[in-house]
Parts: structure tokens; C-alpha cells; sequence
């Protein structure tokens, strides 16, 4: 069996792996199709920015930003997204084909 159903890693257009995000979906859920983004967090080596973004949080300071970085999706990488827009899509189909057959079912039952 195999562990993931697909497994596609997307790294930023500017060339830096720790901008970088995975898309995967888990052959166990085909019953249940999700479809998983695991994003890389970065992270700050540094103690005393450590210490400082403690001290921010306790204290509910918040960037009026909000605290979101960003990943540049490649042009090049547009097959293998429409192949996970695919995937879901196949799996709504097949959805939505349950749900009619479930419901007819339960009509012809009456
Ligand atoms: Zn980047």
C-alpha cells in the first residue's frame, strides 16, 4: 500500500526551501478524499527574537499584518496543481453520484 495517494512539494520562485509548502492526500481517506497542505513554518534561530516574539504575544501585541509569509507559485507548477483540482474534483463527482444513489434508493424503498 502506498502512503500517500500523491505527494507534490511546491518550493517559492525565489529559490528559498524554507519557502516552500506540500500537497498530499492520504490513500485512506479515499473513502473520504482530503486533500493535505502542509505548510513549512519558518523558524527563528535567534533567542532574543524568540524571546521578543514571546514577550509580544503575552502582551497581545500583534502585527497589523497579521503573521503571514508568503510562497511564490511557479508558472511551471500549474499542471501539478490542476492535478490536486483534479483529484478533488473527481472526488466530488463521485460524491455527489453517492449522495443521488443513496437518495434514490431511499425513494424506491418507499
Ligand atoms: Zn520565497
Amino acid at each position: 500500500m502506498k502512503y500517500f495517494e500523491f505527494q507534490e512539494l511546491f518550493i517559492c520562485e525565489c529559490h528559498d526551501t524554507s519557502h516552500q509548502f506540500i500537497i498530499s492526500a492520504d490513500p485512506l481517506t479515499v473513502e473520504f478524499p482530503e486533500v493535505y497542505v502542509s505548510i513549512h513554518l519558518n523558524r527563528d534561530h535567534n533567542i532574543f527574537r524568540r524571546m521578543w516574539t514571546a514577550m509580544k504575544y503575552v502582551f497581545g501585541m500583534r502585527s497589523t499584518l497579521g503573521d503571514f509569509d508568503e510562497v511564490i507559485i511557479k508558472p511551471e507548477d500549474a499542471d501539478r496543481l490542476q492535478g490536486v483540482v483534479d483529484y478533488l474534483r473527481k472526488a466530488k463527482e463521485k460524491q455527489e453520484q453517492d449522495n443521488k444513489a443513496k437518495i434514490e434508493a431511499v425513494q424506491s424503498d418507499k
